[in-house]
């Protein structure tokens, strides 16, 4: 058995087989080559490969989705029989000696980028399957197997590191824990692992070659440790551990139904974070009183074009009926950072996080915040919706959102179509939103503090290095500072303020925000009734 240590990103035990998702970058080299005919034959038996692996993938999604969505794997195995596509990569190799993975990946990106050029929008969305399609042929010429994730049993996955839009292709349901080599305590993969109740590692010095899936492990988040390949006495050990992890979890369910509210009589709104509609079921098992974020960007992941107005209804719809009129609050588009989606074309930048990102986004790609903005306010007919814009930094920016809320809305009533505009908030991550408090206050409904991001801003560290976590100070003085600010603000003109960042759930700081005036807490699900707890046992 090997034991290793990592940074424990939520306490809770798992056993069961591993998955390795191969995701590590792949090294393009651009080594010369002799022999271009053999090099030729490679690119020839890849493709065929891709095209096997595209099929299974087609007949599996045609049973689990339709044959509507299933048809993108179709047109990815036509897109590798193109003669100019495929000629290209021959040509590299044939009349430039290059070798096959160099050809796959420069062919992929010069079809990939004449694509994105296109002006018609479909087209323009091909660029992204272009991409697609050359990686799958460049990972089978490196050797990587394909994680088929369509038919996974419950599995511990172990990676590299994965991005947001990794996670959003997982099953959840599947997942026991997360085990990465990187990644940082504040990642989103950490989030995601808090909101699921499942255990999380992150920064394991593994050698993932040595991994394969199948391989029994035992995560323990408890003491931040994974054991790989235990004997059959370790694995019995650690399942009565589970139990008893799932028997605490059973004593904490006496919270559910009851008020929140502290033994001296201040009530807080205790809220959920959630990523996309399926988790609307970890809310409501664990009783939480509404949603206090609801990161809309992730239905903008993990998907080759924009999702359009209908698809953004719908989802929004399904959410607030299912909180049966508890507040649901939804985060307009938080993309940028270490969120990506290739269909943007968002170019690389030297610093991300201070960057082309969410309301940034918004209100320079104009079509893209009125047609989510459009799906906000029709589905907010259906229950108690209210919308909040992330990544605020000035009063001008709110009054520019005003003008889309006014544009939309009268797009909206001279075409007849049904609409509530819902109550609107803003997030509270930035320092220069936390120093114009008091002017953003008298323009909005409620604030709500991203801790996240407000720390990595006021504290100078970015929340994605993992070398940096141990200077990443949650409690630092500066930040809490910060937030009694910002309650303050928030109350001298009469509106609330809650923090729906990862402190929010930090229960040594429970009863500080309470001694604050914090009116709410959005939390990860998972969280909800042990926060209950400490608030209903707090003076
Ligand atoms: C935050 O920054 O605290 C926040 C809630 O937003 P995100 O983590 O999605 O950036
Ligand atoms: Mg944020």
């Amino acid at each position: 058995m090997t034991k290793l240590k990592g940074k424990s990103v939520y306490q809770s035990i798992a056993v069961g087989p591993i998955l390795r998702w191969n995701k590590q970058e792949i090294e393009i080299t651009d080594e010369k080559i002799t022999d271009a005919e053999a090099e030729i034959v490679r690119v020839k038996e890849a493709i065929e490969q891709a095209k096997a692996q595209l099929g299974k993938l087609y007949d599996k999604a045609v049973v689990e989705v339709g044959e509507e969505s299933a048809a993108i794997f179709e047109v990815h195995q036509m897109m590798l029989e193109d003669d100019d596509y495929l000629d290209t990569i021959f040509n590299m190799i044939r009349e430039e000696c290059r070798n096959a993975v160099y050809a796959v990946e420069a062919a992929g990106n010069q079809f990939s980028a004449i694509f994105a050029a296109m002006d018609d929008d479909y087209m323009c969305a091909r660029s992204a399957d272009i991409k697609d399609i050359s990686n799958r042929v460049v990972r089978i010429l490196a050797g990587e197997e394909d994680v088929d994730l369509t038919n996974m049993a419950p599995s511990i996955i172990v990676a590299d590191d994965l991005s947001p839009s990794e996670t959003v292709q997982l099953d959840k349901s599947k997942i026991l824990a997360f085990v990465t080599v990187h990644g940082s305590t504040n990642s989103h993969t950490a989030i995601l692992a808090r909101m699921m109740n499942i255990p999380a590692l992150v920064n394991v010095p593994m050698d993932l070659n040595k991994l394969h899936t199948g391989m029994n492990a035992i995560v323990d988040g408890i003491l931040g440790e994974v054991a790989f390949e235990p004997t059959e006495e370790e694995m019995n050990t650690a399942k009565s551990r589970v139990e008893e992890e799932k028997e605490k979890l059973r004593v904490l369910s006496c919270m559910k139904g009851q008020a929140t509210v502290s033994k001296s009589g201040k009530r807080i709104n205790l809220y959920a974070n959630i990523g996309n509609v399926d988790d609307v079921s970890y809310v409501l098992e664990n009783d939480a009183e509404g949603i206090g974020l609801f990161r809309s960007e992730f239905l903008y992941l993990g998907r080759d074009r924009l999702p359009s107005e209908e698809e953004q209804f719908e989802a929004y719809k399904k959410v607030v009926s299912a909180m049966n009129g508890k507040k649901v609050i939804i985060r307009t588009l938080d993309i940028g950072a270490d969120k990506k989606a290739d269909y943007l074309h968002l170019d690389k930048e030297e610093n991300p996080a201070l960057g082309y990102r969410a309301i940034r986004i918004c209100l320079t790609q104009k079509d893209i915040f009125k047609t989510q903005l459009r799906a906000l306010f029709r589905a907010a007919t259906y229950g108690n919706l209210a919308v909040m814009y992330p990544m605020i930094i000035s009063t001008e920016e709110v009054l520019e959102i005003k003008q889309f809320v006014t544009a939309v809305e009268a797009e909206l009533k001279a075409e007849g179509t049904e609409y509530r505009i819902p109550e609107q908030g803003i997030m509270i991550e930035t320092p220069a939103a936390v120093m114009m408090s008091n002017e953003l206050a008298e323009m909005v409904d409620f604030f709500s503090i991203g801790t996240n991001d407000l720390t990595q801003y006021t504290l100078a560290i970015d929340r994605q290095n993992e070398k940096l976590d141990a200077f990443y100070d949650a409690h630092h003085p500066a930040v809490l500072r910060m937030i009694q600010m910002v309650i303050d603000s928030a109350h001298a003109h009469g509106i609330w303020a809650g923090i729906c960042g990862e402190l929010g759930a930090d229960m040594e700081l429970t009863e500080r925000f309470l001694a604050m005036g914090i009116d709410e807490l959005s939390v990860a699900p998972s969280a909800i009734l042990k926060i209950r707890k400490r608030i209903r046992e707090a003076e």
